[in-house]
């Protein structure tokens, strides 16, 4: 299935606002939300209903009074399991079932073998996204009654009653997906999976609508909404096996024509000599930065480390030649970030990933972010780790499917 973007909402007060300022507890009540987006009483509340008809919002209770009748409480159904969420990575993919508001109702870590190519990797976490969504109990789906049942409901072992109820699945890669497609697009380290039409593989197996993109986007909608969803400019970093980066413009976030925007990958880093990268060109920033090339160039200096995991672990030992590495590393994502920053001006830079843990690389990024930004672009920038975690990607995944939710309402 191809999901097109939500329309644009040239104003504050749509319906995705509206949710978001409700879920957020900004917003308890109509009157609430027609102070924060400025519009007429009338207008909020013909969008609180359709919210509600759809299951989206629901009426909690009586609010505080001041003098005449009690408001009603709005608040977002939640405990409820009503959407899918799969943030694939190089060797595990995080799974989860999350409810309206973006909390985790449940997850796991899976070990994943990407060589296994996609049909028999998403097959598999598709069948667990259904075991988690399955397995809650029926009543909490009774909210959002009329979501479509997984195509393949037979797998949700006692379970139909809440599978039901599901709203959609969001899919998180490790590559560059292109988003009006589903399809992944000359991807580094996923063998087999070039020109994987991933949504058509999906739409095959559930009926819900399944959305698809990378894996550094959905860590930026999952940390911006967490973190800072009052800022409107931010740029994230994931920094892991490989190295990405999303970026929120107005608020929103920004993929660019194809889906690619944000791909901080194969730009070129001063590097002598310039590591040979996977795309074919030499020195691009995922050769010098990435925990991939980290692994290989202590590899070249005769240490013996498996994986990222071992360099994070000299690293932290303090031992010499990978904390040379990992300097080197910070300076590289530093260099590229200095461009995206003078260029961009976002009030928030924040780096996630397992190197995100990497003190000596965070120190040699900062300062170098410093040294190249003009002034007025670091004035008041926040420069921050993501602070969320492990669920940060399926959180972004489970916020890309609300958003689509709440735009066809
Ligand atoms: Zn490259």
């Amino acid at each position: 299935m191809t999901i097109d973007d939500a329309p644009r909402e040239a104003l504050r007060g749509g319906p995705r606002d509206l949710l978001r300022w409700v879920a957020t507890g900004a917003a308890v009540s109509r009157a609430d939300l027609s102070r924060l987006s400025g519009l007429s009483p009338s207008t909020v509340s013909q969008r609180v209903e359709a919210l509600i008809s759809q299951g989206l919002l629901e009426e909690t209770g009586a609010g505080r009074s001041r003098g005449g009748r009690r408001p009603r409480q709005l608040g977002v159904p939640t405990g409820g399991a009503v959407v899918g969420a799969i943030d694939l990575g190089a060797h595990h993919a995080r799974v989860g079932a999350l409810d309206l508001s973006g909390r985790v109702v449940r997850a796991r870590t899976l070990p994943v073998r990407i060589e296994d190519g996609p049909e028999a990797v998403l097959g598999a976490l598709l069948t667990e996204v259904a075991t988690l969504v399955g397995n809650h109990p029926a009543a909490d789906g009774a909210a959002v009654a009329g979501g479509s049942a997984m195509a393949d409901g037979a797998a949700v072992a006692g379970g139909s009653a809440a599978a039901g109820a599901l709203r959609g699945i969001g899919i998180g890669i490790p590559g560059p997906v292109q988003h009006a497609t589903g399809r992944i697009v000359s991807p580094s380290r996923m063998p087999g999976w070039n020109g994987f039409d991933v949504a058509a593989f999906c739409a095959g197996r559930v009926d819900v609508p399944v959305i698809v993109d990378n894996d550094a986007n959905l860590m930026a909608l999952g940390a911006h909404r967490t973190a800072h969803p009052e800022l409107d400019h931010a740029v994230y970093i994931k920094a892991g096996t490989g190295i990405g980066s999303g970026v929120i413009s107005s608020g929103r976030l920004h993929r660019g024509a194809q889906g690619s925007a944000g791909d901080i990958s194969h730009c070129r880093v001063v590097a002598d000599p310039a590591p040979p990268c996977t795309c074919g060109n030499a020195g691009c920033l995922e050769a010098v930065a990435s925990g991939a090339a980290l692994v290989t160039a202590l590899r070249g200096q005769g240490v013996p480390v498996s994986d990222l995991t071992g360099v994070i672990r000299l690293i932290d030992d303090g031992d010499r030649q990978a904390t040379a590495l990992a300097r080197q590393a910070g300076r590289a994502v530093g260099e590229i970030l200095a461009v995206v920053v003078n260029f961009f001006n976002p009030q928030v830079v924040a780096i996630g990933g397992r190197l995100a843990d990497c003190e000596p690389l965070l120190a040699s990024m900062r300062a170098t972010l410093y040294e190249r930004c003009l002034p007025l672009a670091t004035q008041n920038l926040l420069i921050e780790r993501v602070a969320a975690g492990q669920d940060t990607g399926i959180t972004g995944a489970a916020h890309l499917v609300i958003d689509h939710v709440v735009a066809a309402v």
